[in-house]
């Protein structure tokens, strides 16, 4: 009897991204009907790595999908904090509620496209959402109109669906650059670990990315003219950092392509409007200084739809809000903290450098490391 009320429930999801796959995989194996709108005629991520952090990876665990994300990722083992000449200031293993993996987000996509489908979740592509109204209609481009018990509003950060419900408090572009690469080879990075390398107000990341590719992204402000300029001005970067040449070098001779995005931040009145719900960037998107856009995404998609799925007698908007009410604070906070790393990195004054390194420093110890990283605890049970 219970069985059948579930069967009967259906859900709207905008957005074939991290969150709503996720969210999606988890209703439809339930025997929740459904439908997935993504504005793209396929589902697909290209170019980039990704961190997966230990709350990503408890969800993949939960959806059994983990090795299959693994078979084309790595297990990172070591997570470095370098200044420009390669010299090491912080050192941490990546193990506990610190592991860490990589994988190509094409990986990861694909394997939450393919769970969800498997579930029964129907993909509705080039279905471009344009808004949504509280007691569940959704509306797409072409003049469509869907009733739903749910709609999750998973279409990333400039969402239609949070516009459409005048749900932004807060959504700005801030003067932050990321030029991704992902090298096909290891050869000038063979270890299988992380490393950010500082230098005034660039950064480096280099990271193995799976058996035979590496993720580097070079980090600078937007009004840095040459540190944005794609393909990678090899020199002007190696000047900044010298350890780093053969890896700039690298990208040139692959002729890499580069993804070039700049750090967002939206912040929100409310994520529940009656019987919708923003999950993702939709409704926290923050700049990925602790990994955690993607962490959270697929954390929170998860723990609205076990919500939704375990206590499905309940009102909607109720559980909805209860939702909110346990997931909001501990994401708050993450955002705080990726926000000000943001600031320390790239509106750090000049004059103050030196003060810098000392306050790097102090951020590497434990009990900040934990506050910081408090997200990365969530172990995939938030029922
Ligand atoms: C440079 C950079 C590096 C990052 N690195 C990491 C990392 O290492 N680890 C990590 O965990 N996170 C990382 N993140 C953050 C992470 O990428 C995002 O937080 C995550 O992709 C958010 O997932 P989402 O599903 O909410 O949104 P998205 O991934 O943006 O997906 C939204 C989906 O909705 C679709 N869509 C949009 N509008 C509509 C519409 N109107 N109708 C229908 N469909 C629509 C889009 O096409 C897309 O498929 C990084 C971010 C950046 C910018």
């Amino acid at each position: 009897m219970e069985r059948d009320m579930v069967i009967e429930r259906r859900a709207h999801v905008c957005g074939a991204g991290l969150a709503g796959l996720t969210t999606a995989t988890v209703l439809a194996r339930a025997g929740w009907s459904v439908t997935v709108h993504e504005r793209a005629t396929e589902v697909r991520e290209v170019g980039a790595g990704i961190y997966l952090k230990n709350n990503l990876l408890s969800v993949l665990e939960h959806l059994g999908i983990a090795d299959q994300v693994l078979s084309h990722g790595i297990v990172l083992e070591r997570s470095q904090m370098r200044d420009g000449s390669g010299a090491v200031l912080q050192d941490h293993e990546l193990n506990g509620h610190r592991r860490t993996w990589m994988c190509p987000r094409e990986s990861l996509i694909r394997a939450l496209a393919d769970a969800a489908t498997a579930a029964g979740a129907q993909l509705k592509l080039g279905s471009r959402v344009v808004a949504a109204t509280p007691d569940g209609v959704v509306s797409n481009d072409r003049g469509e109109q869907f009733h739903a018990d749910v709609v999750i509003a998973a279409d990333g950060v400039s969402s239609a669906v949070r516009e459409s419900l005048d749900l932004t408090a807060h959504y700005q572009r801030l003067e932050t650059v990321a030029t991704r690469y992902l090298l096909p080879s290891r050869t000038a990075w063979p270890e299988a670990i992380t490393a950010m390398h500082w230098a005034g107000r660039r950064r480096v990341g280099v990271s193995a990315v799976s058996d035979d590719q590496t993720y580097v992204y070079l980090i600078c402000p937007a009004d840095d003219r040459v540190g944005t300029r794609v393909p990678v001005e090899v020199r002007n970067w190696s000047d900044s950092f010298p350890a780093l040449t053969s890896i700039f070098a690298e990208i040139r001779h692959h002729g890499t392509e580069a993804i070039q995005h700049q750090y967002n931040i939206v912040r929100c009145r409310r994520w529940v409007a009656g019987h919708v719900a923003l999950v993702g960037d939709a409704a926290h998107a923050q700049p990925p200084t602790l990994g955690q856009g993607g962490g959270l995404a697929l954390a929170n998609g998860h723990s609205l739809a076990q919500m939704l799925v375990t206590r499905h007698s309940d009102p909607i908007d109720d559980i909805l809000r209860a939702w909110e009410r346990r997931c909001r604070p501990l994401t708050n906070r993450t955002q705080r903290w990726a926000m000000s790393l943001d600031k320390i990195t790239n509106r750090w004054p000049a004059p103050l450098l030196p003060i810098r390194s000392v306050l790097l420093g102090v951020m590497g110890r434990p009990f900040i490391q934990d506050r910081m990283r408090a997200a990365e605890r969530f172990d995939g049970r938030a029922v």
